[in-house]
C-alpha cells in the first residue's frame, strides 16, 4: 500500500523544487500510472512517502510546439495526445500509431510521456519512437535558487531497467525531436494478449523516399522490450539507405536482427517476431510513404 505525509501539487517550477527541497524522500509523480502499481501490487511493498509532488499542474512541463525541424513537448503531455493533437498527428505520426497500441482509453489519458521514459521499462512503448525521431530529454535543477537546464539524447538518458541519467531533484521537462512530416511510419507491438498489453516486442519504423518515390534517403529503425534499452538497428538503416528496396532487400534485412535480442526469456519466440516486425515493418512504412512493394515489378533491384 502506499501512504503519504503531504501530497502537494506545485503550479510553477519553482515550487516543484521547493516541495522537494522541504520534503527530502519526496517523490514526483504525472500521471501516477507506474507508480501507483508499484506500490499498490506489492512490487516495492508497503510505501510511505513524506510527500508526492504532483507535476502535472505545471504549465512549463506541458504543451507542444515547433521550432523549426525540431517539435517541443512537455514532459507531463499525456500518452492520448500522441494521437490526437493535430501538430503531432501531422509532424511525428508515428507516435500515433505507438499510442494506438498503448494501455487503453482512460490510461492514455492519465499517463505521461515523461513518466513513460523515467520509468524507464523495457516495454516502454513511446521508447523505440522517439529514439527514432532523435529524442533529446531536457533536465532541470534547481541550483543556488537559478533552474539549470540540461539536454541529453535520449539514446544516453535511458540506462537500464529504471535507470536513467536523472539524478535526484532533477525533473524532465521537455522533449525535443525531429519533424518528419514525409517519412512513411510503421509501429509494431506484441504481448501476451491483443490489448492492454506490456510489450514483448516493440519495434517503430520510419522512412523518406526520393523523388523518385523508389529510392530510400532516410531509414530509421527502433526496436524495444528485448534488451535492457531501446536501441536504433544503425546495420539495417545503412544497409537499406540510397537503395531501391525489394522484398527480398527486406527478407535480407530481416534476417540479419536475431542477435538483438538480449531479454533472458523467451529468446527464441522474441527473435522470430523482431525478424518478422522488421520485415513487416519496413514493408508497411515504404507503403505508407507511397511505395507498395506488392506492386513492383520483379526486375526492380536491390542496388
Ligand atoms: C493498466 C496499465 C496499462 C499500461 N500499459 C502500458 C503500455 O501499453 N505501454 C507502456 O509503455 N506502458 C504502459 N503502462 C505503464 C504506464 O502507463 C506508462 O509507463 C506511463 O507512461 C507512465 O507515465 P505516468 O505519468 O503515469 O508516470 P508516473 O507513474 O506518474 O511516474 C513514473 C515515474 O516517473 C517519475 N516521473 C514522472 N514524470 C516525471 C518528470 N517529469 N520528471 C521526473 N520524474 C518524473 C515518477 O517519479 C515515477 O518514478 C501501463 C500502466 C497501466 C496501469
Amino acid at each position: 500500500m502506499l501512504t503519504f505525509n503531504h501530497y502537494l501539487t506545485p503550479k510553477s517550477l519553482d515550487e516543484a523544487f521547493d516541495a522537494l527541497q522541504r520534503h527530502p524522500g519526496a517523490r514526483m509523480l504525472a500521471g501516477a500510472t507506474d507508480l501507483l502499481p508499484w506500490a499498490r501490487e506489492g512490487r516495492a511493498g508497503d510505501v510511505h512517502l513524506p510527500a508526492l509532488v504532483d507535476l502535472s499542474r505545471i504549465a512549463a512541463l506541458g504543451g507542444v510546439s515547433q521550432d523549426g525541424a525540431r517539435i517541443r513537448m512537455g514532459a507531463t503531455t499525456p500518452i492520448a495526445a500522441l494521437q490526437h493533437h493535430p501538430l503531432l498527428q501531422q509532424q511525428a505520426p508515428v507516435l500515433g500509431a505507438c499510442a494506438l497500441w498503448f494501455a487503453d482509453d482512460q490510461i492514455r489519458e492519465q499517463a505521461t510521456v515523461g513518466g513513460n521514459l523515467v520509468n524507464a521499462s523495457p516495454a516502454g512503448d513511446t521508447q523505440p519512437a522517439l529514439l527514432a525521431l532523435n529524442t533529446h530529454v531536457t533536465l532541470a535543477r534547481r541550483e543556488s535558487g537559478r533552474i539549470l537546464e540540461r539536454s541529453v539524447p535520449l539514446s544516453e538518458f535511458i540506462l537500464g531497467p529504471s535507470r536513467t541519467l536523472l539524478q535526484p531533484g532533477e525533473i524532465l521537462l521537455r522533449l525535443e525531436f525531429d519533424a518528419l512530416p514525409d517519412h512513411g511510419v510503421a509501429f509494431e507491438k506484441v504481448g501476451h494478449r491483443r490489448s492492454l498489453v506490456i510489450s514483448t516486442v516493440c519495434l517503430a519504423t520510419l522512412v523518406r523516399l526520393d523523388a523518385t518515390g523508389k529510392r530510400i534517403t532516410d531509414l530509421r529503425i527502433a526496436i524495444g522490450a528485448v534488451g535492457p534499452v531501446p536501441e536504433r538497428l544503425a546495420d539495417i538503416e545503412d544497409l537499406l539507405t540510397g537503395t531501391v528496396p525489394t522484398p527480398a532487400a527486406l527478407r535480407d534485412a530481416a534476417g540479419r536482427v536475431a542477435d538483438r535480442v538480449r531479454s533472458r526469456s523467451r529468446q527464441s519466440y522474441r527473435r522470430e517476431v523482431l525478424s518478422n516486425f522488421v520485415e513487416r515493418s519496413l514493408a508497411a512504412a515504404l507503403a505508407h510513404a507511397g511505395l507498395d512493394l506488392t506492386r513492383l515489378p520483379k526486375e526492380i533491384k536491390h542496388v
